[in-house]
């Protein structure tokens, strides 16, 4: 059969792929997309979105503790994870079906099955057999769980088993102490599961600013996350031959027991078997694919967008790059993606937003370096108790005045940090917040009415 002639081939509908067909075929081009799993990817059905409506669920219970200091009277009340499971699942196969429809009405073709490259013009589907003559084609198969070699390594869930456990596992051990580890440690934590956290060094969230680090870990601390620090894994065995427990053992001999361990140690770029070497299309050292500005990889007309090119793991870069490739190829501009100065929050409760240079970045990049911060207790918690506390930080370049950097730990922080992307982007400086009137009684009033600088570096 001779193959079918398309302007586009997207491989992967996730949420770089989704966005470039979308947009491509609204430009005009006749666009095919393949999805070997489940259309929205990991963002929608194993990644922000489940996670986060399980993070909003694990934060019921203090919420239920605090309303007592509010005067509400509570009767019994107890968490059922099936009942959970069942009320997210149905939301995203709700999103799932909604993706479908947008594309189909953008004019779309869709596939539900895996794809992959046959030369540098052809893409054939690996069920069905059926090929594609392609004048472009677009690589966005995403990331996948990094797994380390260890006995019993398959013993152990990544994120997206974690997303089909059917009941709450007792004890969970989680390995990693990068975003997703705590977000998914803290909200099993915060659900009633004793969770222990393993990392290799001796604090969370290596890259971010060090005074949030030791605030957000002594925060997860108190509410009860167990660190053991400086460790990692070396086996995983079954307590007992046809039981569901785990024994892990650590370098340090530790024997940790526990009826799950959660491995969240990094993402890898998914290009294996996906006919790249075929292709010609280069990679890079960590397997991902090589592009520039335009998403263009080594072979002119396949360009590659999201986390298959390593360059931020975020959906909402995915998408800014998939928008870029379509109206650049499709549209008639020529759009090029920088990523700089992207704001990202971190789920844990307390959750953080940040945006730009840290304390320890900047004064590595400017000659004189101010730090201006509040450490305070949230209003909500003079009536209703708990004891984390929040931190803002403005990390500002004396001689410009310009903001380098912002870092907060505390309720609401992802929307502040959202916000404060905006006023990033216009190159805002200390007296331009100085100079902003405060919404009071807010947190976010902080923000704008520290006057006096707690750190001076340089100069
Ligand atoms: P994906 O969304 O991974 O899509 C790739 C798709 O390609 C997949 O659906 C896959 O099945 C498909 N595929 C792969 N190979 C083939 C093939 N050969 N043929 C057909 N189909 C194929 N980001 C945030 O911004 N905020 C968050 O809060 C956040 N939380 C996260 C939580 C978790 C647990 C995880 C794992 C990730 C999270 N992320 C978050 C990251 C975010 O999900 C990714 O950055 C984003 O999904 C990347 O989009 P993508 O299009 O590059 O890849």
């Amino acid at each position: 059969m001779t193959p079918k002639q398309v302007d586009l081939f997207v491989i992967g509908g996730g949420s770089g792929g989704v966005r470039a067909a979308r947009v491509a075929a609204q430009h005009g081009a006749r666009v095919a997309l393949a999805e070997e799993y489940r259309l929205g990817g990991t963002c929608v059905i194993r990644g922000c979105v489940p996670k986060k409506l399980m993070v909003m669920a694990s934060r019921f219970g203090q919420e239920f503790s605090d309303a007592a200091g509010f005067g509400w009277t509570l009767g019994e009340r107890h968490f059922e994870w099936p009942r959970l499971k069942a009320q997210v699942d149905a939301e995203l196969t709700r999103l799932e079906g909604a993706y479908g429809s947008t594309l189909r009405n953008a004019g779309v073709e869709l596939h539900a099955e895996r794809a992959l490259l046959e030369d540098a013009h052809t893409v054939r589907l690996t069920r069905s057999g059926e090929r594609f003559h392609a004048a472009r084609v677009l690589v966005a198969t995403g990331a996948t769980p990094q797994a380390p070699a260890i006995p019993g390594a398959e013993l152990a869930s990544s994120s997206n088993e974690f997303f089909l456990w059917p009941t709450q596992p007792r004890r969970v051990l989680v390995q990693g102490a990068g975003y997703i580890a705590l977000e998914l440690a803290n909200l099993l934590q915060r659900l009633g599961s004793e969770v222990t956290v393993v990392l290799r060094g001796e604090k969370i969230l290596r890259g971010f600013d060090e005074e949030l680090r030791d605030h957000l870990q002594a925060a997860l601390v108190s509410q009860g996350l167990r660190f053991v620090t400086g460790a990692a894994l070396t086996s995983i065995t079954r307590t007992h031959r046809s039981g569901l427990g785990l024994r892990a053992t650590l370098d340090s001999g530790e024997v940790i027991e526990a009826d799950a361990v959660l491995r969240a140690l990094g993402r890898v770029p998914n290009t294996a078997g996906v006919g790249l070497d075929v292709a010609g299309v280069a990679l890079d050292a960590h397997g991902a694919v090589r592009v520039d500005e335009f998403s263009r990889s080594s072979v002119a007309h396949i360009h590659a967008v999201g986390d298959v090119t390593n360059r931020v793991m975020l959906t909402p870069a995915a998408i800014r790059e998939g928008q870029a490739f379509a109206d650049t190829e499709f549209g008639g501009r020529s759009v090029p993606v920088r990523h700089e100065l992207i704001p990202t929050a971190v789920f844990t409760t307390p959750e953080l937003g940040v945006i730009g240079l840290t304390e320890a970045q900047a004064v590595q990049q400017h000659a004189a370096v101010d730090v201006y911060s509040a450490n305070f207790r949230p209003m909500k918690a003079t009536l209703g108790g708990g004891s984390t506390r929040t931190l803002m930080k403005l990390v500002v370049a004396r001689a410009s005045d310009r903001v380098l950097g912002v870092h907060i730990v505390g309720p609401e922080a992802g929307e502040m940090i959202q916000l404060l992307g905006v006023a990033m982007q216009m190159g805002t400086r200390k007296a331009d917040l100085d100079a902003t009137l405060a919404v009071h009684p807010t947190a976010a009033e902080e923000l704008v009415t520290m006057r006096l600088p707690t750190r001076r570096h340089g100069g």
